[in-house]
């Protein structure tokens, strides 16, 4: 079996929707699970979408997750004995997460974070992009595009809206690739950064 060190890192799983995050974040804490080492999941008590006390993939791949209001609720819930720390959903955390998991690391937890690392205009969506500077590991998970097949990196609105977070799935957000994505499809009125 895996021998664990008693030193704790960072592991950070990004990319657009669709691109298998959740699913790899779920096989990772379940192989924990299975090698009888103590996992906790969390995910962010504003992600509903498909059950309060789970994370579910599009692949409807699930495994028990305990929702938190934010980064210091997360923190506060972590329990001494536990050694796996995942998180699905890393971006609808406040920026007070980066501080969280280096505390978690610090003290000897193994964290493994998913998360959109770009929001739907392509502009980093933290705290993902500096959750990934500070971790050992960093998986850049691609999805497929929806329009041609190609390398899914953005994830793109198709529903009009100017909200920075509109909870949904195949019916709101499509993966693209680099040549098929067009942030201004989901906006009427021109960028204006
Ligand atoms: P994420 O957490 O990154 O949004 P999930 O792990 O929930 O992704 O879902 C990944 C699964 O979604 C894939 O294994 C596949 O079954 C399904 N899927 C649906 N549309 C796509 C797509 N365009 N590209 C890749 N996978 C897709
Ligand atoms: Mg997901
Ligand atoms: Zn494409």
């Amino acid at each position: 079996m895996h021998r664990r060190s008693e030193q704790g890192w960072i592991e950070v799983i990004a990319g657009p929707m669709f691109s298998g995050k959740s699913e790899e974040l779920i096989r990772r804490v379940t192989r924990y699970g299975i090698a009888r080492i103590p996992v906790q999941t969390f995910k962010p008590a504003i992600d509903t979408r498909y059950s309060d006390g789970q994370v579910v993939s599009h692949s409807n791949l699930s495994t028990a997750a305990i929702p938190v209001a934010d980064s210091s609720e997360l923190l506060h819930a972590v329990e001494d004995r536990t050694i796996v720390v995942g998180i699905d959903e890393g971006q609808f955390f406040d920026e007070g997460l980066v501080d969280v998991a280096m505390r978690l690391a610090a003290a000897g937890k193994q964290l493994i974070i998913a998360g959109l690392d770009l929001d739907y205009l392509g502009r980093p969506f933290e705290p993902i992009p500096s959750l990934m500077l500070r971790a050992e590991y960093v998986t850049k998970a691609l999805a497929v595009c929806h329009r041609c097949g190609g390398p899914g990196l953005f994830t793109q609105r198709v529903v009009q809206s100017d909200e920075l977070v509109v909870l949904g799935a195949q019916d709101a957000y499509e993966a693209r690739c680099r040549r098929c994505y067009d942030p201004s499809e989901a906006r009427q009125e021109p960028l204006d950064l």
